[in-house]
């Protein structure tokens, strides 16, 4: 893969879709950003094991290489690049990447290896695929503001290019993960977008209070069966740190467990909406 991204590079703009597999409409979107931005599209598939930690779903998640590379084909990946666990991670493998601040927000705080091995993976990715240019999806929000942060905190010279969230037709976000969930518990999965539609409505009508916001948010989130909150934060769209009040827009991002499967979400929230 690098011999091959070095003579692509001189000629060439490579654009690269770092992916952990089971595609779906959101992987290829993101896919068909990368054919807009550039002359060849690399995809990647890789379950990476150090950003699950003990007792996650590393040996569940979901694979199915086959329809992933048709898939990929189909939407117009030139390379889907796909190492083994022990070529990226050979025995006595030492060196990660670790952001200070950008992890203890969100997601970092319940999945505490979780940014290093996505830090560590990417930086691995880059230095083998040798992209002039990456596409990280919305859905992650804090993973492409960490990603974003890592390439400008370490000179890399790649452009970090956000795909929007993509749907299910009901509002559910798309995830690979979904696959895990009953058909009860696919209702429950809707309480994520619900929450964060209401909580757009109560900016829209006049709320500038985020424990307001968040309160309704909780109570709305809790009626629905098997739901187990993770966290619900309104904070600053740059830094992560929390917003009290809303004088701007916003984000707002939460986890839940619905049964065992761990579900994100996040949105804009702008009062001049
Ligand atoms: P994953 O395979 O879940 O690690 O995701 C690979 C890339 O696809 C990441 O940049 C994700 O943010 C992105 N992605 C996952 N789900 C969606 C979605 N529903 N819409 C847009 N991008 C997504």
């Amino acid at each position: 893969m690098q011999a091959l991204a070095d003579r692509l590079r001189a000629e060439r703009r490579i654009v690269f879709v770092p992916t952990m597999g089971f595609l779906h409409e959101g992987h290829l979107s993101l896919i068909r950003i990368a054919r807009n931005a550039g002359d060849v599209v690399v995809v990647s598939i890789f379950v990476n094991p150090t950003q699950f930690g003990p007792g996650e779903d590393f040996q569940e998640y979901p694979r199915a290489l086959d329809r992933d590379l048709a898939l990929a084909e189909k939407e117009g990946a030139d390379i889907v690049f796909t190492p083994s666990e022990a070529e990226l991670y050979p025995e006595g493998f030492e060196t990660y990447v670790h952001l200070e601040r950008l992890p203890r927000h969100l997601c970092g705080l319940s999945r505490p290896v979780f940014f290093r091995g996505v830090a560590t993976v990417v930086t691995k990715l880059f230095h083998i695929v040798k992209p002039h240019a990456a596409v990280f999806g919305e859905k992650d929000y804090q993973q492409v503001m960490v990603v974003k942060k890592m390439v400008r905190d370490l000179n890399m010279d790649v452009e970090i290019i956000a795909g929007p969230t993509v749907r299910e037709p009901d509002g559910l976000a798309m995830s690979s993960r979904n696959s895990y969930l009953s058909k009860e518990q696919r209702r429950s999965a809707l309480s994520l977008r619900k929450a964060l539609i209401e909580a757009q409505q109560m900016v829209s009508s006049g709320e500038r209070s985020s424990a307001r916001i968040v309160s309704a948010a909780k109570d709305s989130i809790a009626s629905f069966p098997e739901t187990d909150i993770d966290y619900i934060r309104i904070f600053d769209p740059e830094t992560l740190e929390d917003r009290k009040e809303i004088n701007g827009p916003v984000r707002m991002a939460l986890a839940v467990r619905v049964g065992s499967t761990r579900l994100i979400d996040n949105d804009l929230l702008n009062p001049a909406r």
